[in-house]
């Protein structure tokens, strides 16, 4: 029997509904309703326009909830973590459900699935590959893969079908782009993955016919299939990012390859040989402007709150980087006491914990949230921060 798919809450059937209560805060939701500023008179917290929950993150933890309570007595799995966040992780462990093993290609051990089972798709999506060995056991499949990033990888199945290599601006281990990538290969396509503007560098070096390109392909292990070379003096590329990338630096390593391009064959050529299309979803943008325009107020203080391994967040993070002190935290069990807390420098992703954080005389604190943080965890860092400030 083919695996039943379910795509959408609504395809739940008759009954479906939201599961807010695993996240919401009232107080939070009335902030961002009224103008994002919650004053306590000794403290006084400055929200950006945009924090929180994305829409993506919404429907993926509606559908799991829903998924816990309509197959209840059923073994369910998770393909990876549903969002990174250790708050909704932790709940959903609580409700039983379990992840799927992954082997050394990524690619999910479904071995002891049975066709009883029930298995979540991450917000991120999964390898194509994945899909086909859960439907051969015959598992329900429950996809929570978000809207924005099926539209990026309809762009690049359109490359691979066009002969294009997709060259993808991204965490090569992050499983978003894990997913986007196999969506090349489904089309008989290939990719590079890139992940910041020094690698990007050295890629327009081999556009240019100035470095080798198996040089390339050796220093960056994992940026392309197993077995791949490429011939830059014919090849067409094709540029996507991950989601929650930093636009500008995107738009950087678009512009640097374009030139490169142009360089070597001029450009007429050019624009049958490079396409690039900038797949930064709107929530992700909205998030860092907002957070841009709340860090040119005159803040004592910033905290970033989000999952340590959350690009999103992270993201966030760099962009608050040098004004003013700010940190990084997944919650209020960061804030170790008035003297320490627990955070993440975005230079070296190396968390750490840093002495002497809360300035005595701190009263306006700029707080915001990534994608993937649940609206609680604000409320539990806010009253965390007025017992210490006592
Ligand atoms: S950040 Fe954007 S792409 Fe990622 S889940 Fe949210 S809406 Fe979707």
């Amino acid at each position: 029997m083919p695996s039943p798919v379910i795509k959408k809450l609504s395809e739940f059937g008759e009954g479906f509904k939201h599961h807010h209560e695993n996240y919401e805060a009232y107080s939070i939701s009335r902030i961002r309703e009224t103008g994002g500023v919650w004053d306590f008179g000794d403290l006084v917290f400055y929200f950006p326009e945009h924090f929180g929950f994305c829409y993506g993150v919404d429907k993926a933890i509606d559908m799991v909830f829903e998924t816990c309570e309509r197959f209840e007595g059923r073994r369910i799995f998770l393909t990876d973590q549903l969002i990174h966040n250790p708050y909704i992780n932790g709940k959903l462990r609580e409700r039983g459900v379990s992840y799927l093993k992954r082997d050394s290609h990524n690619l999910l051990v479904c071995d002891e699935l049975k066709s009883t089972d029930v298995v979540v798709v991450s917000a991120f999506g999964t390898d194509f590959r994945d899909i086909l060995s859960l439907k051969e056991k015959g598992v329900t499949i429950v996809d929570s893969t978000c809207g924005a990033i099926i539209n990026v990888w309809k762009r690049v199945e359109g490359y691979a079908k066009k002969g294009f290599i997709t060259v993808m601006h991204g965490k090569r281990n992050h499983e978003e782009t894990r997913a986007t990538l196999s969506q090349a290969v489904k089309e008989g396509g290939s990719y590079l993955a890139i992940e910041n503007k020094a690698e990007a560098l050295e890629l327009a070096a081999v556009i240019r016919g100035e470095m080798a390109e198996k040089v390339f392909l050796a220093k960056y292990p994992g940026s392309a299939p197993e077995g791949f070379s490429f011939d830059a003096a014919t090849c067409k590329m094709g540029m996507a990012n991950q989601t929650t990338m930093l636009k500008g630096e995107s738009l950087e390593i678009q512009d640097l390859l374009r030139k490169a391009f142009i360089t070597r064959f001029g450009e007429p050529a050019t624009l049958e040989r490079f396409k690039s299309f900038d797949t930064i979803c709107g929530a992700t943008q909205d998030r860092q402007d907002a957070l841009m325009n709340l860090l040119e107020k005159p803040l004592d203080l910033i905290l970033i709150v989000g999952g340590f391994n959350s690009s999103n967040t992270s993201h966030l993070a760099e962009l608050a980087y040098g004004h003013r002190p700010f940190y990084h935290i997944e919650g209020a069990g960061d804030i170790l006491s008035k003297q320490e807390i627990q955070s993440r420098n975005p230079q070296d992703g190396h968390i750490e914990v840093k002495r002497s954080w809360f300035p005595s005389d701190a009263k306006h604190i700029g707080i915001t949230s990534g994608a993937s943080t649940p609206d609680v965890t604000l409320v539990e860092i806010i009253q965390k921060l007025r017992e210490l400030k006592g």
